[in-house]
């Protein structure tokens, strides 16, 4: 184990868009789980670090079919948004695969172009294996990009995975890409990603089918207004993303939702409750720790076995017990 980081430090050199000092950063909140020499300690000390400096980052969610193409759009995002000289992070997610950190899967070939530009910062993130997937690492890893001073933070999913609820749930605008020729898509759409999108593009716009796709989805939008009474009317953008078209109108429709939150107030309720199942996570896998700890628990579990007790009047003991024990006792 090397020596433990200077976390001040580090989170100065961050805050002035030094590029190290995010990738370790990111590094410390993504590998240091409870069970890593010096606990939890570190994340904790990261996570107060960082509080301050946050909350001002739009995070924009992209998720769709695989071969869509998110990365090819997020690629072109990041051009797009380079060139009104927006200081821009990405993190790719990929939920399938157990391996984390940049040197396996960030700075990926086709993001290569942006790899030398100082306003873009990149990162592959792997999140099989974290407690609650997703929810566990990611928000960290977000919160060190929006205290780096990126502007636009773009998460975007990688390959095939589960995760696009929990992508939605992160972002504060989530683009929902779909594609011609895709009608499963097109009835999945009208099942529910519908809901969660704020703002949809069709890409491969310069396939046969797309104008009827960009159709069919209209209508479901305008269908679905009145089951998503949020005074915000989903656009439906075009775009053909290996060529960069569409990403402007792209760019305009993330910026007016970005107003639009707001104007709404509903940029607030969506942190509000992103930070009230954070801290729902957090809590239960303290509530968990303890109750690993707790050898009461064992003895409980005897006198149910025995039919001494029963479960609900054992469980209102452990609760008891952890109460009585108050906070940081469980070194999480
Ligand atoms: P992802 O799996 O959703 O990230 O999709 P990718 O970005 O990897 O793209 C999948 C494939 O579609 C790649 O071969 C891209 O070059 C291609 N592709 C992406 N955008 C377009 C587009 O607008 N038109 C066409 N014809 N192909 C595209």
């Amino acid at each position: 184990m090397s020596r433990p980081p200077d976390v001040a430090d580090l989170v100065a050199r961050a805050r002035r868009g030094e590029h190290r000092a995010v990738a370790r950063l990111i590094s410390l909140v993504e590998t240091d789980t409870a069970d890593s020499p010096g606990g939890r300690a570190v994340l904790r000390e990261v996570a107060a670090a960082l509080a301050p400096h946050t909350g001002r980052a739009h995070v924009v969610g992209l998720t769709g079919p695989p071969g869509v193409g998110k990365s090819t759009s997020t690629s072109a995002l990041v051009t797009a948004l380079r060139q009104r000289g927006r200081r821009v992070g990405v993190l790719a997610v990929d939920p399938s695969s157990p391996f984390s950190g940049g040197a396996l899967l960030g700075d990926r070939v086709r993001m290569g172009e942006h790899a030398t530009d100082d306003g873009v910062f990149i990162r592959s993130m792997a999140s099989r294996g974290h407690l609650g997937g997703l929810a566990w690492s990611t928000p960290q890893a977000l919160r060190v990009l929006d205290a780096a001073g990126c502007d636009v933070v773009l998460v975007e999913t990688v390959g095939v995975g589960q995760s696009e609820i929990e992508v939605v749930a992160l972002a504060d605008t989530t683009v929902v890409l779909l594609a011609p020729g895709m009608g499963d898509e097109v009835q999945a759409a009208k099942a529910g990603i519908l809901e969660v999108a704020d703002v949809l593009a069709v890409n491969k716009a310069d396939r046969d089918g797309a104008a009827r796709t960009v159709r069919d989805l209209e209508q479901a939008v305008a269908m679905g207004a009145d089951v998503a009474p949020t005074g915000w009317r989903r656009p439906v953008v075009q775009t053909v993303a290996v060529r960069g078209e569409g990403i402007d109108e792209l760019v305009a429709a993330l910026d007016a939702h970005r107003a639009w939150l707001g104007r709404s107030g509903d940029r607030l309720r969506r942190r509000r409750a992103r930070a009230v199942a954070e801290i729902e996570a957090l809590t239960l896998e303290q509530v968990r720790r303890r109750i690993g700890d707790l050898r009461v628990a064992g003895r409980l579990a005897d006198r149910v076995a025995a039919g001494e007790l029963d479960p609900y009047r054992a469980a209102d003991e452990l609760l008891g017990t952890l109460g009585a024990m108050g906070a940081g006792g469980g070194g999480v």
